[in-house]
């Protein structure tokens, strides 16, 4: 397995948020975790990445392993720059007094010095042509699904090569939905792993090869995708009936 999540318990101080989950995700895999508000989702992704304080949830007891070796004992910072992996976070968190251009340059910190980096701008900006015609526009005046655009592909400058995403189809009409999503697939078929955080059961579960139902810290069903659609609790709880 390339992530493994093993038993994991984590606190907000005295509140324990996850009470002992295991999942994984093979190399190449789409693996999306849902569930509804407060489930731990986010929890989850922050506690894989390690992000310092105030996000920071504890982790009590559990193991986080990559290829093996646990991520625990890794410095915060080499998440990223050694192991190659990002998150693109939920409500976007990108700077919205720098440009697009500068949003993206910023995540370019952790590579070697004098690296090039056109051909990454490149890549963004063929994945989301949106974000190359606004390049030299402040990222507050762009649309909230120009955000959560820009939040990915911010991700994407640091050469990762598994994604992390936190709801990326927040706040998106259906036809921006259509253009992340079908970006979010081509990154997987040039081999992205990906792991999905969201809300929209239906959508992650038609978007992913295998999923895992989260419910107040736990998960309670898991499987490929095509059968999760069909598992009876799945389905009244989110997908409606
Ligand atoms: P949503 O879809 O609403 O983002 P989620 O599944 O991502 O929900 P989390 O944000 O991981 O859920 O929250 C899990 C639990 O941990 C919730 O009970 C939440 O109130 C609590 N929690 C989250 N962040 C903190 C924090 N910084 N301090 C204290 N409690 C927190």
């Amino acid at each position: 397995m390339y992530l493994e999540v093993r038993d994991l318990v984590v606190k907000y101080g005295n509140i324990e948020a996850l009470h002992g989950i295991s999942f994984g995700v093979e190399r190449g895999e789409i693996v999306t975790l849902i569930g509804a508000n407060g489930a731990g989702k986010t929890t989850t992704l922050h506690s894989i990445m390690r992000l310092p304080p105030p996000e920071a949830p504890k982790v009590v007891s559990g193991d986080i392993l990559l290829d093996g070796k646990s991520l625990l004992k890794v410095p915060p910072h080499d998440v990223v720059a050694k192991l190659h992996m990002a998150l693109a976070p939920e409500g976007r968190h990108i700077f919205g007094n720098l440009t697009v251009e500068e949003n993206l340059e910023l995540a370019t910190y952790a590579r070697p010095k004098g690296s090039s980096v056109k051909d990454d701008y490149d890549r963004v900006y063929a994945l989301f042509p949106r974000l190359a015609e606004r390049r030299k526009q402040r990222s507050e005046q762009l649309s909230g699904g120009e955000q959560q655009m820009l939040a990915v592909g911010r991700a994407l400058m640091t050469r990762c090569q598994f994604l992390l995403l936190d709801e990326p189809s927040m706040g998106l009409a259906p036809l921006l939905m259509y253009d992340m999503f079908r970006a979010l697939k081509q990154l997987n078929a040039e081999g992205m792993t990906i792991l999905l955080i969201e809300q929209n059961a239906k959508l992650a579960l038609t978007f992913a090869h295998r999923g895992y139902l989260l419910d107040t810290g736990e998960i309670v069903t898991s499987g490929p995708c095509a059968e999760l659609m069909h598992d009876p609790v799945v389905k009244k709880a989110y997908l409606g009936g």
